[in-house]
């Protein structure tokens, strides 16, 4: 395809409540959703490492920006016959793979799109069926956290995963399994603590939890290893796996046995698939990640968790979890007990509500010309 236009949207998306992780509290999202033109055809795409460069070294502002002034010119005018092509013309550019996502995720949609097949199927998915999990970030008291993993049980998610930093930790999660025994449960430590912590990740043992999502560094694989050596809990990786070659390595030095995949960090949903290959080939069991995109980006994810090898419920959320209303539609809501369903139309599925988009726009460029 020969790619005409690009238009890029930095926008603000506020939260229904604040969502409070290791990293700080996010009242709004602020996200990046980029718009690609082939010969009359439009697909969306949308990466978000959040407004600042906490989670990782990127954030919005500045994906907008790369975007911009350097991703996007690469791709103009361009003909993109193969996602592998369009990484490949990206890959002089170092990093930064929230950036390169936002485009890759829109080149899948408009070759879904282009070809009239769901992204689900075009990428060789197994089931539009996908498990998804519930979320709990910190809150304001340990009974106030209960009460509310309580209503998800109720609702019948089948796994509940709980926000671990510091003051936020082993007391939180012994009252939480005391109070639900049988419940499949993880924490994500979004890297707030270091090997000398230890001790910490030795005490969650005998509390059976499912796995412990990213505990130490942003960047780190050998104190991983060295940590999943000293406990029986499996390790998951988030922030450290960024690409297909850091999956690779956390293989070979055993960092992990699970890994949280997101689009946005790897570099797209075409690296995204790569490292589920690679993760299969070695049993490593994935899910998928979010980011709290809106509709645009959360249905990649969830084309994504179609794949076979994704084998543990997925960070999914229906719209209206975090959003008053979706910037995007039809929105996402579950399509039954735990579970979400992707969508039979081509590309995936939904796209911009132009009021909301436009009232949501931080600010906007276009690239190439429009044609349709
Ligand atoms: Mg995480």
């Amino acid at each position: 395809m020969k790619i005409d236009f690009i238009q890029i949207y930095h926008v603000a998306m506020p939260l229904l409540y604040p969502w409070r992780t290791a990293y700080g509290d996010d009242y709004v999202i602020e996200s990046v959703l980029v718009q690609m033109r082939s010969g009359g055809v439009m697909g969306w795409g949308e990466a978000t490492p959040l407004a600042s460069p906490n989670y990782s070294a990127e954030w919005a502002a500045g994906v907008y920006l790369l975007v911009r002034d350097w991703l996007a010119p690469r791709l103009i005018d361009q003909e993109i016959e193969s996602a592998v092509q369009l990484q490949e013309r990206l890959a002089g550019f170092k990093g930064n793979h929230f950036a390169k996502a936002s485009l890759d995720s829109a080149w899948w949609d408009l070759q879904a799109k282009l070809t009239g097949a769901p992204l689900w199927m075009l990428l060789g998915g197994s089931s539009r069926t996908v498990v998804v999990g519930a979320d709990f970030g910190v809150m304001d008291s340990i009974d106030a956290l209960i009460e509310a993993v309580g209503g998800a049980v109720h609702s019948g998610f089948k796994r509940v995963k709980l926000k671990f930093r510091p003051q936020w930790d082993l007391e939180v999660v012994r009252e939480v399994r005391s109070a639900f025994p049988e419940l499949v449960l993880h924490v994500d430590c979004n890297s707030a603590y270091r090997l000398s912590d230890h001790k910490v990740f030795e005490a969650l043992d005998p509390l059976g939890l499912a796995m412990i999502e990213q505990p130490l560094a942003h960047d780190d694989l050998l104190d991983h290893a060295k940590l999943q050596r000293m406990i029986q809990t499996p390790i998951c990786l988030d922030e450290s796996l960024v690409s297909p070659e850091k999956a690779r390595k956390a293989i070979e030095t055993g960092a992990a046995r699970y890994f949280n995949i997101k689009p946005g960090r790897v570099g797209g949903v075409t690296r995204a698939v790569e490292i589920v290959k690679i993760a299969e080939r070695a049993a490593i069991p994935c899910w998928i990640g979010g980011m709290l995109e809106s509709a645009i980006g959360a249905s990649h994810c969830l084309a994504l968790a179609t794949l076979a090898n994704i084998k543990y419920p997925s960070d999914i959320f229906p719209s209206r979890r975090y959003f008053k209303k979706d910037l995007a539609y039809p929105e996402l809501e579950l399509s039954g007990r735990s579970q979400m369903t992707t969508s039979l139309a081509p590309g995936i599925g939904c796209s911009p509500d132009e009021e909301l988009l436009a009232a949501q726009t931080l600010e906007s460029a276009q690239i190439g010309k429009a044609r349709l």
